[in-house]
């Protein structure tokens, strides 16, 4: 790790990734610090391998580095390369999912390849705006360290650098719920009794050893778990999860749930030998805060497909507001041909200079924000931050201030889709 960069990432996740790609092949000196040992964020760590959607309406919607690793993954799994027919008039456009492992190994060798410095357990504890650059302390295993850079991208899902940075951030009072992910086995679905086991699962409930989410996010028993294995099956109330001590509290709760659900299944009939194959190392996190931005992405817009005059990416799934307490899900699916779109300004914390977020937590009211969140958009709000943060540092301006043919062109020279004003004949 150097101590000067034109662009510092915080956070390799999603978003980041694909971030510190688009700064790193625009010629930018770039750091990438994520705090676990691998990247991939949401996608690895959180087990949730299923990036919605490339396509919508029956043509491509995100595509650029997002896309470039999805693709190579696929191609190394020798799976087949998913086309655009699928989502013609958004019925339901099933989800493509790519192998957790070789993302992860993809991911390194795409941001080494870009020229990145990437460091691994390090995490931002403290960033200072002082003399037109950033200064981030950065806490490795060794000590902290003091980086300089023009330009900061705040990657962490959960505004941390921003915070960090005294920028105010939206706290809502409720938050959806988090899933711990697993792969369970030792059993025949075929061969359980699904009214016995809902019948037991309710007596458990009733008599405290289980919590009917620990199952399912409907009340509905244990029959989707057991069906799915355990992949997304549960919900977790995950309030304050962007701390230290509140993400704790989420990630014991996770697996206190876990050990409850093992030992409810060990004794029913058909489930003796139930086993855990593999279990997420950290909960999945749906929402924690985001930043006030300088423009923000309201349910309205988002809903009526609104063209921002400064946007920078594509956007596209159905509001998926998870509920908690067994409540299900808030899902509203976007009207026939809408594609709702992401401005600059959604990405700029208000009243900072040279800092941009990008991922979950980016300016948008709560249902846009349950839209929005899912993991193409990420990847291509990342490359817009990386772009952005890549010509802001060339040029000396801050993002704000970029004119913005210069950052559309960096990016569809990298593969991206950037939104057109539709004309109308
Ligand atoms: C259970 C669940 C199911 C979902 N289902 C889907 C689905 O089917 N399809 C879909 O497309 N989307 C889905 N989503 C949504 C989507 O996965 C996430 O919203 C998205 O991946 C978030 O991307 P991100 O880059 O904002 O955050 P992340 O991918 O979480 O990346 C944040 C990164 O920052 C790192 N980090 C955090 N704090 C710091 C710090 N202070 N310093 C350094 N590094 C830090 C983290 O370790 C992580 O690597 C789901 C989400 C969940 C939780």
């Amino acid at each position: 790790m150097q101590s000067q960069y034109d662009v510092v990432v915080a956070g390799g996740g999603t978003a980041g990734v694909v971030a510190a790609v688009q700064a790193g092949r625009a010629g930018a000196r770039t750091l990438l610090i994520e705090k676990n040992g691998i990247l991939g964020g949401t996608i690895t760590v959180g087990g949730i391998n299923a990036p919605a959607h490339f396509f919508a309406w029956g043509r491509p919607v995100i595509a650029g580095i997002g896309w470039e690793l999805f693709r190579r993954t696929r191609e190394l799994c020798g799976e087949p390369i998913p086309t655009p027919e699928f989502t013609l008039n958004n019925d339901k456009p099933g989800h493509l999912t790519l192998d957790k492992a070789v993302y992860a190994a993809v991911c390194d060798e795409a941001v080494l390849a870009a020229g990145v410095d990437l460091v691994f357990h390090a995490m931002s504890a403290a960033a200072v705006f002082e003399e037109g650059a950033w200064t981030l302390t950065v806490c490795t295993k060794t000590g902290l360290r003091k980086i300089r850079t023009r330009t900061l991208i705040d990657a962490t899902g959960d505004a941390n650098v921003v915070s960090l940075a005294g920028f105010p951030l939206v706290h809502s009072p409720v938050v959806q719920p988090a899933t711990l992910s697993l792969y369970g086995s030792g059993y025949d679905v075929q061969q359980l009794d699904f009214p016995a086991l809902n019948a037991a699962a309710e007596a458990a409930v009733a008599a405290g050893e289980l919590k009917s989410t620990d199952l399912s996010w409907r009340n509905t028993g244990p029959e989707s778990f057991l069906k799915s294995h355990g992949v997304n099956a549960n919900h977790i109330r995950a309030p304050g999860a962007d701390t230290s001590e509140g993400r704790t509290a989420v990630e014991v709760e996770s697996r206190r749930a876990m050990l409850r659900v093992y030992r409810f299944f060990k004794k029913q009939p058909g489930l003796e030998k139930y086993r855990i194959d593999w279990f997420c190392t950290e909960a999945g996190i749906r929402e924690t805060v985001t930043i006030q931005g300088k423009e923000t992405v309201t349910v309205q817009a988002y809903e009526s497909g609104f063209f921002f005059d400064s946007a920078l990416c594509y956007a596209y799934y159905n509001i998926d507001e998870h509920l908690n307490d067994g409540k299900g899900i808030n899902y509203r699916r976007l009207g026939l041909n809408v594609l709702p779109t992401i401005p600059r300004g959604a990405l700029l914390p208000a009243g900072s200079r040279f800092l941009l977020v990008a991922g979950r937590c980016v300016a948008s009211d709560r249902e846009a924000n349950a839209a929005l969140r899912v993991e193409c958009p990420c990847m291509a709000m990342g490359q817009a931050a990386g772009a952005l943060a890549a010509l802001s540092a060339r040029m000396g301006l801050d993002p704000e201030e970029l004119p913005l043919e210069p950052v559309r062109a960096l990016l569809r020279q990298h593969g991206a889709i950037v939104p057109e004003r539709l004309t109308g004949a």
